[in-house]
């Protein structure tokens, strides 16, 4: 079979990041190879997210840089995949009249297939034309599979079965479903064996892991399962939902050596009342008391979180109720957005109360806080010994410059790393703190 090239441009969030590296995987078997040039390819594939505004638009728009390369070279497969895909199908096909497959996030495994019904017959096709199993297939990672990532994620579960009023989420990826703990293990061991030193598992509600399934193993036994594989030095999970964050967890956490301390949970808000109409199932008080506990078991747990400012229903007094929360709880990062409506989402009919600008403002005020915040707490990081491990060798900011990780998930720069090499983790004296990096140097 005749080597081919494929170029797949990724969006949105790191799911979809793990999803296009196994597409690249899948792929391989049809004898394609991954290209960095458009240009050169056999096949460009648009792995889409429908998280952020007019993502349908960015999708039609950027088919459009391809219209070209498809008229000079027909043979040229153009694809569209992930949350765009899943939600518009046949629509897709139908609105790009060069567009040739669109596979939803649920019918990924089922591209191979897809892939070459479309070059046997000529016939443009949308996951709507093919028959998927009732029950969810994960694309299995196979023993052979090779990545010179130290760094490398797993995907546990797939879709969620909370509705947050304001998210698009299950509409997209559906509902749960845990990826079976023997799968994940192996998938843990064949990226040990291939030199991955740092796994982060993703999950929608990464805790709430195994409660589909009646005789799965629960999020904590897992984590306990991965900490014994050989060869794997950092367990790192994401987003875990504070309904789920049990005591049995975050002692868990505390005792497995490899699970790294940081935690990324999404608090979204500081007002209960807002949080109550986002139905996030959860109160600030709670969230406050399981930070306050891991803090009591690990004082250098780093905490970041996502927040959403200028929810519908949201008050001058409940925007100040998320600024005295961040005040608080002294988060070490917080990734913010201002609130903007999905089709769909329960949220999406109701009157916003404020303009674009009077979001934007709440926002940026909201950010100055936080910058605040983060580097006053990356500057208490100053002359202490932090454990890295080196997982990039540049970062194309200055050639000289090598990077890696605290087990807090600080970037840190180390203009001299000596005889030390990437995937190798030493002890780094702090010397400089920024609002998001540290610099440091070996000792
Ligand atoms: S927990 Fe809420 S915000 Fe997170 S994916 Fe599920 S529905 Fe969306």
């Amino acid at each position: 079979m005749k080597d081919k090239k494929l170029h797949i441009i990724t969006f949105g969030c790191q799911m979809n990041v793990y999803d296009s590296d196994k597409i690249a995987m899948m792929l391989k078997d049809l004898n394609y190879s991954v290209t960095d040039n458009p240009a050169d390819a056999d096949m460009i594939l648009l792995n889409t997210c429908s998280v952020r505004e007019g993502p349908e638009n960015k999708v039609v728009s950027q088919l459009g840089r391809f219209k070209k390369l498809k008229e000079e070279n027909p043979n040229l497969i153009l694809g569209v995949g992930g949350c765009v895909a899943q939600q518009k199908g046949e629509e897709l096909l139908k609105q790009v009249k060069y567009l040739d497959i669109v596979f939803g996030t649920d019918s990924l495994p089922a591209l191979p297939d897809m892939i070459n019904t479309y070059t046997q017959t000529g016939k443009r096709i949308s996951q709507t034309e093919i028959q998927l199993s009732d029950i969810y297939k994960f694309v299995e990672v196979t023993p052979d599979y090779e990545t010179n990532n130290v760094s490398d994620f797993v995907k546990i579960m797939k879709g969620c079965n909370k509705r947050c009023s304001y998210c698009i989420v299950p509409f997209t990826r559906g509902t749960e479903v845990s990826k079976p703990s023997k799968k994940v293990i192996e998938e843990c061991k064949i990226l040990a064996k291939s030199g991955v030193k740092e796994i982060t598992l993703l999950g929608q509600t990464v805790n709430s892991y195994g409660r589909d399934k009646k005789n799965e193993i629960s999020f904590a036994q897992l984590l306990e399962k991965i900490n014994e594989i050989e060869g794997i030095e950092r367990i790192r999970f994401t987003s875990p939902h504070p309904k789920y964050f049990t005591k049995d967890l975050m002692d868990a956490i505390y005792k497995l050596d490899k699970v790294m301390e940081h935690i990324h949970m999404p608090i979204q808000s500081g007002s209960n009342k807002v949080l109550k109409e986002m139905r996030r199932q959860y109160k600030s008080e709670q969230f406050l008391e399981q930070i306050k506990y891991m803090r009591s078991l690990m004082p250098q747990l780093e905490v970041t979180t996502d927040i959403i400012v200028g929810y519908p229903t949201e008050t001058e007094e409940d925007f100040n109720l998320t600024l005295d929360f961040l005040k608080t709880i002294q988060f070490d990062n917080a990734f913010s957005f201002a609130y903007s409506p999905r089709p769909m989402t329960e949220s999406f009919n109701l009157e916003e109360t404020l303009t674009l600008d009077e979001k934007k403002a709440r926002l940026n005020k909201l950010m100055d806080l936080q910058k605040e915040i983060s580097i006053k707490k990356s500057q208490n990081l100053i002359g202490t010994i932090q454990e890295v491990l080196l997982d990039n060798d540049s970062d194309g900011r200055d050639n000289n410059q090598y990077s890696g990780r605290t087990r807090g998930n600080r970037k840190v720069y180390i203009d001299d790393i000596k005889d030390k090499k990437i995937g190798d983790i030493f002890n780094v004296k702090i010397t400089e703190g920024y609002i998001y990096t540290l610099k440091g140097i070996i000792i």
